[in-house]
């Protein structure tokens, strides 16, 4: 059914609050410049875990873990997400959602079966094509957004950004867009590729940023 390239069987970091294992999921329809996962970037990889191996593992992780992220590559390029997350809720963990965003019909399908959700949100509109390299992606991730919000489910939006990409004047922009559409909860990571300086990463005014959000965070690499 679902096509699993990776694990991590416990994090503490990649759903708030919660012990959680991660699946990467395999492939994704983007192509991002500084994309840390190449190997689930194809639709199918080489290794591949089954979904009864996971279930099994699950099973003995019951009291241990709280939930199972799904993340990628882009979780909700597959069909059968759908229902590895009720097969995961069934089994007693909550479930949450790693996403780009990219495909907003899927995910609204999906939100009732979440109990978390970390959407990227890359870039302000007129940037994204140039970082996904694929035309009309930022308008999906709009959409994407606006379904989070008005489903109520607990969320962070994640930004990965680097002044390589674009200038901070930019990015500050970004800060004001997502906290006008009604965004509480931001996390600005520090983007690390090859194709950008090692160093360089600073932020003039973290605090500014910050204060239009409830809840603010800075992740360096
Ligand atoms: S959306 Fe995520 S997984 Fe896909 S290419 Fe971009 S960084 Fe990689």
């Amino acid at each position: 059914m679902i096509r699993i390239g990776g694990m991590t069987p416990v994090t503490s970091i990649d759903f708030p609050d919660r012990l959680a294992a991660v699946l990467f999921l395999q492939g994704c329809p983007w192509r991002c410049g500084y994309c840390h996962n190449p190997a689930l970037l194809p639709a199918r990889g080489g290794e591949a875990i089954a979904w009864t191996q996971v279930e099994a593992f699950l099973r003995r992780r019951r009291g241990l873990l709280d939930g199972v992220v799904f993340s990628g590559g882009e979780p909700t390029l597959q069909p059968a997400l759908p229902q590895a997350a009720a097969r995961v809720r069934a089994l007693g963990f909550e479930a949450a959602l790693h996403t780009g965003g990219m495909y907003p019909a899927r995910l609204a399908a999906l939100l009732p079966l979440l109990d978390w959700v970390g959407l990227d949100v890359k870039a302000p509109a007129s940037r994204y094509d140039a970082i996904t390299g694929v035309r009309g992606s930022a308008a999906r991730v709009g959409t994407s957004l606006r379904q989070v919000l008005d489903s109520g489910i607990a969320y962070e939006c994640r930004t990965t950004w680097h002044p390589g990409l674009y200038p901070e004047d930019e990015l500050q922009r970004l800060a004001d867009g997502l906290a006008a559409q009604g965004v509480r909860h931001w996390a600005l990571q520090e983007c690390r590729s090859a194709s950008l300086p090692a160093t360089g990463w600073a932020l003039r005014d973290p605090a500014a940023l910050g204060a239009r959000f409830e809840r603010f965070v800075v992740r360096r690499a």
